[in-house]
């Protein structure tokens, strides 16, 4: 079997009989890998915690017929201070699902293993509102996978907006001669939040907040396009949306 080296981003790990686990790992070389990690849950494990989600690890990896196997892990950042905070876990855990959900196994994509990179780093930095950062990663990781939501021009006919119809379906927004049946009123404020966090760095983005109400509205935009795009429930959306507004500083 082919030895490889690569570093990744631990995504998952679930219990694999009595003492192994199998880790989901984004690579930045080859795509998304599933690996046995065997004998981690044993005390004296020489993995430890270095195969927790969300840490950054360099991987020696024995290519497997269907699952990976592997060798040794070293902790290249831990994103601790993510891993203490519940807001930022539950932020960091959006991302993870998400990344998850569009990794090919095996297929090369470093745009991908970037985003996530930036993602996990800018909640690490501790933002002052980690939904938002999180909220945006989904926006730009819907871009990279081919799901670009218009914002600004119709999705339909590329009329300039603003326009006040939105629906999944046809791309974004959309002017009133293209609103198809199942196109929703929405506000200027919330379309104009999603574009603004569509646009930003992911390091900038948790430094603003909006009102309640357009959050509220722009969730319900985002997460119910997310969802028709990458055809999947977001188990992790429920919990974001239930995270507190923050507080910002005056
Ligand atoms: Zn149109």
């Amino acid at each position: 079997m082919p030895l490889y080296k690569e570093q990744g981003l631990v995504l998952r790990s679930v219990k694999l009989g009595e003492a192994d686990k199998i880790v989901t790992i984004l690579t930045q070389g080859s795509g998304k890998v599933r690996a046995v990690a065997k004998g981690i849950r044993k005390t004296h494990s020489k993995f430890g915690a270095r195969l927790e989600p969300f840490t950054h690890v360099t991987l020696l990896m024995y290519r497997g017929r269907n699952l990976d196997i592997v060798t040794q892990a070293e902790i290249i950042t831990p994103f601790q201070r993510l891993r203490a905070s519940f807001d930022l876990i539950t932020a960091g855990e959006t991302m993870l699902e998400a990344v998850d959900k569009v990794a090919e196994e095996h297929e090369r994509n470093v745009r991908l293993f970037m985003l996530l990179l930036a993602g996990l780093r800018g909640l690490d930095a501790g933002p002052v509102d980690a939904a938002a950062v999180a909220e945006s990663f989904v926006l730009k990781l819907l871009s990279l996978s081919g799901f670009h939501p218009s914002l600004a021009g119709c999705a339909g006919c590329g009329a300039p907006g603003p326009h006040q119809w939105f629906a999944a379906g046809q791309g974004g927004v959309v002017c009133p001669d293209c609103a198809e049946s199942d196109a929703g009123r929405v506000s200027a404020p919330a379309v104009a939040w999603l574009d603004a966090l569509q646009h930003m760095d992911l390091a900038g983005a948790g430094d603003m907040t909006p009102a309640r109400e357009v959050r509220r509205e722009a969730r319900a935009m985002l997460y119910g396009f997310a969802e028709y795009h990458l055809d999947r429930r977001m188990r992790s959306f429920a919990l974001l949306a239930r995270q507190p507004d923050p507080v910002l500083a005056p």
